[in-house]
């Protein structure tokens, strides 16, 4: 069944425990965003398949929900330690596919087990309460219950880890899910239907569905059976998504875009903000829904951030993932570097500055040079668009409350950076940013302990942190009458 490419890379679905065809036979191919070499084929499934994916996890629900969280979590920690037992097959398959330096991909990995890990310490701390009656003859109980089938709809920029964090509190909270991947990268959440068989995991728990997304997101959102959706992606899909669950009143979560600003004030510290602006503009390629948008600095600092970051940014080594030598993959798609290139002529034509950067790379293809542009203006794309690549656009600012009203006006609130040494400033402008994560000078902030989401067209829920598994649990009040008197 294994493929010469890679251990882990299936062709198939993975629907009530089996690996099957698309109904049709019909297959859509996998290519390598690197050199455009196919890696392989995935079926292209529409409604039938999916609805036959839905029916198995309403089947296995039935079971699942009945095992003890004590047994959850030992599968779940078995899940882990599969998972960092073939970190290195994952990651060279998750390069492969999507692009990101193997590094950064092993990184991925490690991230995917260690929420896996989370969630089964997290399944045995589902607790309910017993609350204090206001009636003598009778108690009170809250308990909690798995919402039951999830539909999952994973990205492509992390398309392994994406999925940890919906499966780790779907299977620790007792829920069944049926999971379609982003057509770019299915490979990395196939590979996750062979972790799970190695682990155990009955049948028809977790099935995997490739395909026309459009057709199989409908099916998801419309079926009686299915009772959440839980989405990463663009807003714009999230959207639509949430209108189309409206019918059937499932519970949604939604990751959605970002535009987050990085604001650094005169008093900060140089090094650390440099340092922070290039972890969190430069990861994956830009191609991160917390990678900064766009950069405010103040104007006494602003040359020196400038000429610093540009520096570090001209030191990046472009090429394929699987380069040793290459710390920049490219972009996901054709599509993505015209996006960007969008965003530069818009730059261009209203003022910016390259500083450098500003032009697809010499390896051609999905490769486009890593940018800075100061001089930015609010009336350019990046104040309302979400980049999704690797340019980094610098605005310059004189005030705190000018930079505060700057860094809110858009519709996202996702992550946003503060770098600045004044404790006093550092909360004032915390308050008043509305996003729903804030890093203070630290440009790397997401970790399986912490509730990751945003605001306003952002998001809905959390995941990770206590918080994570809310999502997945109904709570039940019972009231136990009749026996006291
Ligand atoms: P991006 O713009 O970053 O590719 P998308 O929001 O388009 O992000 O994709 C995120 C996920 O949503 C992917 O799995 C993609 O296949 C899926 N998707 C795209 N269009 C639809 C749709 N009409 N219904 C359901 N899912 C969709």
């Amino acid at each position: 069944m294994s493929s010469p490419i890679n251990p882990f890379l299936r062709e198939a679905n993975f629907i009530n425990g089996e690996w099957v065809p698309a109904n049709s036979g019909e297959t859509m191919p996998v290519n390598n965003p690197a050199d455009g070499a196919k890696l392989g084929v995935v079926p292209f499934s529409g409604v039938l398949e999916t609805r036959g994916a839905i029916k198995a996890a309403h089947s296995a629900f039935g079971g699942w929900q009945k095992t003890t969280a004590l047994e959850r979590a030992q599968l779940l920690r078995r899940l882990h330690d599969a998972i960092m037992d073939n970190q290195e097959a994952l990651a060279t398959l998750l390069t492969l596919e999507q692009g990101k330096p193997l590094t950064e991909a092993r990184g991925e990995i490690a991230s995917g087990a260690a929420y896996i890990l989370w969630f089964a310490e997290e399944a045995r701390r589902i607790y309910g309460d017993v609350v204090p009656s206001p009636w003598a003859d009778k108690r009170i109980l809250v308990t909690k219950e798995p919402v039951g089938v999830v539909g999952a709809i994973t990205p492509w920029n992390f398309p392994s880890s994406m999925l940890a964090r919906k499966l780790g509190p779907a299977l620790a909270a007792g829920c069944t899910a049926v999971v379609k991947p982003a057509t770019q990268t299915p490979f990395s959440a196939l590979a996750w239907g062979v972790l799970l068989e190695e682990v155990g995991l009955p049948s028809g728990v977790v099935n995997i569905v490739t395909g026309d997304a459009a057709a199989i997101g409908d099916e998801l959102c419309t079926s009686p059976l299915v009772r959440k959706i839980t989405f990463t992606g663009s807003t714009g899909i999230g959207k639509m998504l949430i209108a189309k669950a409206a019918s059937t009143v499932k519970r949604v979560s939604m990751e959605l875009g970002g535009n987050a600003p990085f604001i650094v004030f005169d008093d900060a510290d140089l090094d650390r903000a440099v340092a922070g602006a290039f972890a969190t503009k430069f990861r994956n390629s830009g191609q991160t829904c917390i990678c900064t948008n766009r950069f405010f600095v103040q104007s006494g600092i602003h040359d020196a951030f400038v000429e610093r970051f540009a520096t570090a940014v001209k030191a990046l080594t472009l090429g394929s993932g699987l380069d040793p030598a290459s710390n920049q993959g490219p972009l996901i798609d054709s599509r993505a570097v015209s996006k960007t290139e969008e965003f530069v002529t818009d730059a261009r034509e209203k003022g910016g500055i390259v500083v450098t950067g500003g032009q697809r790379h010499s390896l051609g293809g999905n490769f486009y040079e890593p940018t800075v542009i100061s001089g930015a203006k609010p009336d350019m794309m990046f104040m309302r668009d979400e980049i999704f690549g690797p340019i980094a656009p610098v605005f310059r600012f004189e005030e705190e409350q000018e930079v505060i009203e700057l860094a809110n006006a858009t519709d996202y609130g996702l992550a946003c950076y503060v770098y600045t040494t004044n404790l006093g400033r550092a909360v004032r402008v915390m308050e008043g940013l509305k996003y729903g994560m804030v890093g203070i000078n630290e440009g790397l902030i997401a970790a399986p302990e912490v509730p990751f989401g945003g605001v306003k067209h952002s998001g809905l829920g959390r995941e990770g942190g206590r918080q994570g598994i809310e999502d997945y649990v109904e709570t039940k009040y019972v009231c136990v009458g009749g026996f006291c008197r």
